[in-house]
């Protein structure tokens, strides 16, 4: 099928007059299009879902006037506008006049609602028009290629707060109790970026940014949350200003926090929409990683008013050079604001959960072809985005920051207010750099996969050689070859050796002055490749590990774990390998080796379990204790964060008596005296309360999360309703997925976390299997999508079984290859099992014995 619209008729304008009906969950508009005819039609063509139409028009500067009639094609999402006599080439006017539905479904115009604190309920209306649901907003040319200038009226009761992507310009009544604000012209700009609010809202003052107002608007009550997204918001804009030499695009920025929201957040133009928890957040009572979500998000969408609505992709095979770009440019911005953060180091996490993804057989390559609309959604991925931003950054540092930005600069210089390609952003990258851009580039966007470069002594230097990395045997022979920067530090008798080598070939062989005590690949940890060192080198290189850099230690830790799951290194030559990481003092680190121990206790059987924990304890013990309980002077914050993961480890992994005690009783304080916790503690405490409560617990945690005062409690909460082991409060947290009492922004992602937990993945997957068509009329399509990511975690051949035999008999589309992966994933897991049962058993057994108590 051919979803694209023909280009024989183009808009240029759209004068968009919008009236929703908050009460009634509808709207009406009507709607001028200025269109230039490039040839004679038959009929236009444009797109529509959802809507009623209920006249058409069309006239041009010669006072033609046509009335038509419309055929819809639902499957098409099109509508098809028939005229009594051909439309001649030249200059028209299209009018239509319309009315949809406020959906609840997150996406095209739809409904929010949220209680205030009496208990009385609100409704906002919204949009979320990315990818393609504009089209369920208004009828249009809804392609980022079609772009044009939008003059927006919207007609709303008084009192309801009305933005739209650029500042009123008028407001006017228009009967009794109701008011017609009207918006400056926007710029010219694609369908899917256009926005409206209109609601019970309130604003922080502006801050300027040069002549840019920037605000928060949240619903009434929560303003007091809003100083730190704001703060983000001024810093990037004036970050991104600098760095893209470009002034802002709009004449205001709005960050607008929505009560239900499915994404993280939408880069419309001038008026950026977010999930509560992306935006909103008090700085004192938050989380380093709940702060650190904030500046993420508003850095990333405020970088996108340059890339991606300045500058547009042409089709949505483009999306990713979109999303790698506002990734990559949110982490610049971010570590630019609150360098302590250390956020490329942090990156590390996200990094190795794309190469999770991209390292199995049911990848693709970053870029690929689209056709239908669904194969884009599936685009939003770890793929996208972070392997998109790992590659873009290996970029930046192997042409260095300033030439990168130049070839940024006239990239953005080139195709202001058009739409470009990827090869264009090659191009400007390349002229600026004088290299050749895509002999670089396209084996890591075009192609899928990465490398597995392997290291070995040869001589007095090292022998380097690369292959694909695959979890799971994949085609032997198979030649893909990288062109992989490899930057190398090693350790000789003189001292430390530094290399930069290109390696394009099989293999490489790199001289050194002498034999090398131990060496570290991926020096800096910027590259997209693992790294495997013969044994004897990894012996000597984990004996230095205090030498080597954060983020290298964790690429130590996370590419031997994957080695483990491919079978290239015995389990329990990996659990060896954890012993020398008791001193790591970094969090990133730790996440790494908690996942492991995490992933270990979902393969094995529950009778090992108690050996698992010993050995965990045994792990983490050391740096807990060293962390304490309490800050320490001096101490930076992510520091902080890693008390309160290690606490929360040691007390749910290594279930560690001790540990469960002293969080019970502190919490017990908290209760009375909120400041008794520091805020990284705390959501660990509320973890721990969670696995090992009853019913009181159980009800006084949904009450916390039902009257929360900040998006991050509420969250807490939630998730730690699903952390409750007992089988009937399992049963009754499953109930309230699908029963509305939890949002359905959230409840997908509590599925999620109910299908991971080993307590409750049978009672989940049996509830799933039950209810996943209630799920999918629900929940949004990009959260549905995700949740399903929770039965990678039914390990054992039986459920394998079952799950396959589920999704070859029930019609499940989650577009691209969303489910291929799970299932291999799960089938990685499943293999790991097999091949390692019995001597993890005979590992955790003696674990026991040497750890137990
Ligand atoms: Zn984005």
């Amino acid at each position: 099928m051919d979803y694209r619209l023909p280009t024989t008729v183009v808009p240029m304008r759209y004068d968009l007059r919008l009236e929703p009906d908050l009460e009634a969950a509808t709207f009406a508009g009507d709607e001028t299009i200025a269109l230039i005819v490039k040839e004679p039609v038959q009929a236009i063509v444009l797109n529509a879902a959802e809507l009623q139409i209920q006249s058409v028009s069309i006239e041009n500067a010669e006072g033609l006037h046509l009335q038509g009639s419309v055929a819809l094609e639902p499957e098409m999402e099109r509508a098809q506008l028939l005229f009594p006599a051909p439309i001649a080439a030249g200059e028209w006017r299209l009018r239509l006049r319309f009315t949809g539905v406020l959906n609840d479904r997150l996406h095209g115009f739809y409904r929010s609602t949220y209680k205030d604190a009496a208990g009385v309920s609100h409704t906002i209306a919204a949009t979320q028009f990315e990818s393609t649901d504009a089209r369920r907003g208004f009828p249009c040319w809804d392609e980022p290629a079609f772009k044009a200038v939008f003059g927006v009226t919207l007609v709303v009761p008084e009192g309801l707060a009305a933005i739209s992507n650029t500042a009123p310009i008028q407001a006017s009544p228009v009967e009794p109790g109701r008011r017609a604000v009207t918006f400056a012209d926007t710029i010219r700009m694609s369908t899917y970026l256009v926005a409206f609010v209109v609601g019970e809202l309130e604003a922080t003052e502006p801050m300027m940014v040069g002549s840019t107002p920037l605000r928060v608007w949240c619903v009434p009550g929560k303003k007091h949350l809003a100083r730190f997204g704001q703060l983000a918001g001024v810093f990037s804009l004036e970050f991104f200003e600098g760095y893209y030499g470009l002034p802002y695009p709009g004449d205001k920025l709005d960050l607008i926090a929505i009560p239900d929201f499915a994404a993280g957040a939408m880069e419309n133009l001038g008026a950026v929409t977010f999930r509560e928890t992306a935006l909103l957040v008090d700085e004192a009572s938050a989380s380093h990683a709940e702060l650190q979500r904030v500046a993420d998000v508003v850095a990333h969408e405020v970088a996108h008013m340059w890339f991606g609505d300045l500058v547009t992709m042409a089709w949505w095979n483009g999306i990713w050079l979109n999303e790698a770009f506002a990734t990559f440019m949110e982490l610049l911005a971010v570590d630019a604001w609150k360098p302590e953060w250390q956020r490329w180091v942090t990156f590390g996490v996200s990094r190795a959960a794309a190469m999770a993804v991209d390292g199995l057989g049911n990848t693709r390559p970053i870029e690929f072809e689209v056709r239908a609309p669904r194969d884009c959604e599936a685009m939003f991925d770890l793929l996208t985005y972070e392997k998109g931003a790992s590659v873009l950054r290996m970029l930046e540092q192997h042409l260095g920051a300033d030439v990168f930005r130049g070839g940024v600069r006239l990239y953005l210089d080139r195709h202001k207010y058009g739409n470009a390609e990827t090869t264009d952003l090659w191009k400007a990258l390349g002229d600026a750099s004088r290299q050749p851009i895509p002999e670089i580039m396209d084996g890591w966007i075009f192609r899928p996969g990465y490398a597995l470069v392997s290291v070995q002594p040869e001589g007095k230097g090292l022998k380097l050689s690369q292959r694909r990395f695959r979890y799971l045997d994949g085609d032997t022979t198979e030649a893909q070859r990288w062109r992989i920067p490899i930057a190398l530090r090693a350790s000789v008798k003189r001292g430390l050796v530094e290399k930069h080598v290109l390696l394009d070939g099989d293999e490489l062989t790199v001289p050194l002055p002498a034999p090398a005590d131990w060496v570290i690949l991926n020096a800096g940890g910027h590259g997209f490749y693992r790294v495997r060192y013969e044994p004897p080198l990894l012996k000597r290189l984990t004996g230095a590990l205090p030498r080597l850099a954060p983020i290298e230690r964790f690429d130590v830790a996370s590419d031997c774990l994957a080695l483990a799951q491919a079978g290239t290194m015995g389990a329990t030559e990996y659990l060896d390998l954890t012993a020398r990481f008791v001193d790591e003092t970094d969090r990133n680190v730790w996440a790494v080796l908690t996942g492991a121990f995490a992933y270990i206790n979902r393969i094995i059987a529950d009778d090992l379990r108690s050996g698992l924990e010993a050995l965990v304890r045994h792990r983490v013990r050391l740096a807990a204790e060293r962390m304490g309980w309490e800050p320490q002077p001096g101490e930076g914050e992510l520091d902080r964060q890693l008390r309160g993961d290690l606490i929360r480890t040691m007390s749910t992994l290594g279930n560690d008596p001790a540990t469960q005690t002293r969080a019970r009783t502190l919490y017990a304080r908290y209760r009375e005296d909120e400041s008794a916790v520091e805020p990284n503690v705390l959501p660990a405490l509320i973890a721990i309360m969670a696995t090992s409560g009853g019913e009181e617990e159980y009800a006084e945690f949904l009450q916390r999360f039902k009257s929360a005062r900040t998006p991050q409690e509420e969250q807490r909460y939630l998730y730690a309703l699903a952390g409750f082991r007992q089988p009937e409060l399992i049963r009754q947290t499953l109930e309230r997925t699908i029963n509305g009492e939890v949002r359905s922004q959230d409840a997908p992602f509590l599925v999620r976390a109910m299908l991971g937990s080993v307590y409750s993945r049978a009672m989940a997957w049996e509830f799933v299997k039950e209810h996943y068509e209630a799920m999918a009329r629900q929940y949004p399509g990009s959260a549905y999508r995700r949740m399903w990511e929770g039965i990678t975690a039914l390990v054992s051949r039986e459920w394998a079984q079952d799950v396959r035999a589920f999704f070859a008999s029930r019609h499940i589309v989650l577009g691209g290859r969303t489910v291929e992966q799970y299932l291999e994933q799960l089938e990685v897991a499943v293999r790991f099992q097999e091949r390692e049962r019995t001597a993890l058993q005979a590992y955790l057994i003696q674990a026991r014995r040497q750890f137990g108590k």
